[in-house]
This record gives C-alpha cells, sequence and structure tokens, in this order.
C-alpha cells in the first residue's frame, strides 16, 4: 500500500515538473479556435499568454475538423477560446469532454446579439453546404466592431479568473482596445455617411452583422463570377446578373479574387476589390502579427473605394 502511495506521489511529481516545463516561462497557455479569436486574445493578453490557433493559416473555417493532436493541445491549456453559434461545427463536442476538467472555456458568440440567418442563408451559393450546419444565426459576429469588443470584454474576464495577478494589466489593454474600436467604429461611420451605393456585392455573407451596424446591405454575387473552370452558361449567367443589377463592384476574399474570370470583368466593366472575412488570413499576414485592426483597416480602405464607384 504504501509502495503504491509513494509511486503515485512520484508519479503527481513528474506530471506536474512536465506541465510546468511545457508552458513558456508560466504564462497562461491560450488556445483559441480561428483567427479572430486570435488576434483578440493576444490583444489582451499581451505578454501575459502564450496562444495557439487550431484552425491551420490558409484553411477553410466553416468545414475545418480537428486532428487528435488539436484536441490534445486543447486539454492542455487554460483557457479555450471559440466563437460557437454554430460557426465551428467541431467545438461542441471538444467542451462537452473537456467538462470537469480545469479549463476554462470562453464561447464569445454569447456576448453578443445573434442575428437570425433565415433572410440570406438560402440565397448564398459560395459554397458547399454539405458537413456543415449554419444553424439559425448568422455565425459572422466579429465583424461588426462592437461585437469584436463584447467578445474582448469576455475573453478579458477569462484571463482575469485564471491570472488575476495580471488582472490590471488585461483590463489596461481591454480599455485600450475599446478606444481603438471606438476610433474604428467613427471611421467607419464617417467613410459611409455620404456613399453612392449602400450594397455590398460580396462571394461570401458574412457582412450581416457590419452592413446592421452601418445600414448597409450585402448580397451574393453570381456563382460564374468566381470560378476554376466556369461553364458557358455560367458566365453568361454572370454577366446577365452584373448587367442587369448594375453593379459596379464585387468584394471577395483574397483567395478567390485570384479565381475571378477574366471575360466577365472584360465585358462588364465591374471592379474587384478584396474584402476579409477575417476567418482565415495569408501565412505572411500570420508571420507579421497583422491584428483584427489592421484587417479591419483593410476592409474599411476597400469598402470606402467600392461604395463610392
Ligand atoms: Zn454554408
Ligand atoms: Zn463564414
Amino acid at each position: 500500500m504504501k509502495k503504491i502511495l509513494i509511486t503515485i506521489m512520484v508519479l503527481g511529481l513528474v506530471l506536474t515538473g512536465c506541465q510546468s516545463t511545457s508552458k513558456e516561462n508560466d504564462k497562461l497557455s491560450v488556445v483559441t479556435s480561428f483567427y479572430p479569436l486570435y488576434s483578440l486574445a493576444n490583444i489582451i493578453g499581451g505578454d501575459h499568454v502564450e496562444v495557439v490557433s487550431v484552425l491551420p493559416v490558409g484553411a477553410e473555417a466553416h468545414s475545418f475538423e480537428p486532428s487528435a493532436k488539436d484536441r490534445v493541445k486543447i486539454e492542455n491549456a487554460d483557457v479555450f477560446i471559440y466563437h460557437g453559434a454554430g460557426f465551428e461545427s467541431w467545438t461542441d463536442s471538444v467542451v462537452k469532454s473537456l467538462k470537469g476538467d480545469k479549463i476554462e472555456t470562453v464561447e464569445v458568440s454569447k456576448a453578443v446579439q445573434l442575428r437570425s440567418n433565415e433572410d440570406d442563408h438560402d440565397d448564398h451559393d459560395d459554397h458547399d453546404h454539405e458537413g456543415h450546419d449554419h444553424g439559425s444565426f448568422d455565425p459572422h459576429t466579429w465583424l461588426s466592431p462592437n461585437n469584436a469588443r463584447l467578445e474582448a470584454r469576455m475573453i478579458a474576464d477569462s484571463f482575469i479568473k485564471k491570472d488575476s495577478e495580471h488582472a490590471q494589466d488585461y483590463e489596461a489593454n481591454y480599455q485600450k482596445f475599446s478606444t481603438e474600436i471606438d476610433s474604428l467604429i467613427a471611421e467607419y461611420t464617417e467613410a459611409f455617411a455620404n456613399v453612392k451605393t449602400r450594397t455590398m456585392v460580396v462571394d461570401h455573407l458574412a457582412f450581416g452583422y457590419l452592413a446592421a451596424d452601418f445600414n448597409l446591405e450585402q448580397k451574393p454575387i453570381a456563382k460564374g463570377i468566381v470560378s476554376e473552370e466556369p461553364t458557358p452558361k455560367q458566365i453568361e449567367e454572370a454577366i446577365e446578373f452584373i448587367k442587369t443589377n448594375d453593379i459596379k463592384t464585387i468584394y471577395l476574399d483574397a483567395f478567390n479574387a485570384k479565381k475571378v474570370v477574366d471575360v466577365v470583368v472584360k465585358e462588364t466593366g465591374v471592379s474587384i476589390h478584396e474584402l476579409s472575412t477575417l476567418e482565415t488570413v495569408s501565412q505572411e499576414e500570420y508571420d507579421k502579427g497583422v491584428t483584427y485592426l489592421d484587417k479591419m483597416e483593410e476592409n474599411l480602405k476597400s469598402l470606402k473605394e467600392g461604395l463610392n464607384e
């Protein structure tokens, strides 16, 4: 009996030893499901956190499935931050399996007022819906700057709970971010005060929250505009769509912008602007440490140009 007890104690020491060395400099270990939350966690956590994102750079966020290794990463974290509201198909089962553990789980969409998906879900044919479920709510909450602020608040509270020693720093980082969000909202509001059109034609209907905040409207494009191998019929429909709706500008994510069908642009004179959903960033942007605010500024620049064409 005594021998067993000693074995358990030694094992306990070994395990504790492993755990503390695996965390660099005793930083709070944070795992996020995808890029915007990765950025918010870094903004709020600063030097006190080590943030890892489960979704690899450039991967498609909606249909992603984590590996066994990813699950272990999450299990070993102090805080796991995910979106919820049907955005990730995989987080519910992961969070369920964590029940009873000491890990703090943060579902950021709980911080915001969700918008119904029914209005535009049936319209969008930008991707295959097999294998994922949008649920009844639009899951793209973070594209509203004010929602991002509410989500950052929730993240700050979780860090303060797990690492109260640095509560003041987390609070200060949140306050600074909140001020920057105020400026961003002021910039967006001013930019959209007088525009030629309030309609954005997009490849992914992810901008519902942004549109609602600033009195804009999003509409889906015809499939033939963005395609590796469009059929002649799709091209014809795309041209027809642009001409009959008198569309001057189309907004695409960086990946799709490279696949625009030249003949459609040539025939219609439509201009193409990049507009990011922030669901994923390029390796280059990731390495540079591009932030949520950087991407939102880029989007503003695109919209400012596009809505005045
Ligand atoms: Zn879908
Ligand atoms: Zn999306």
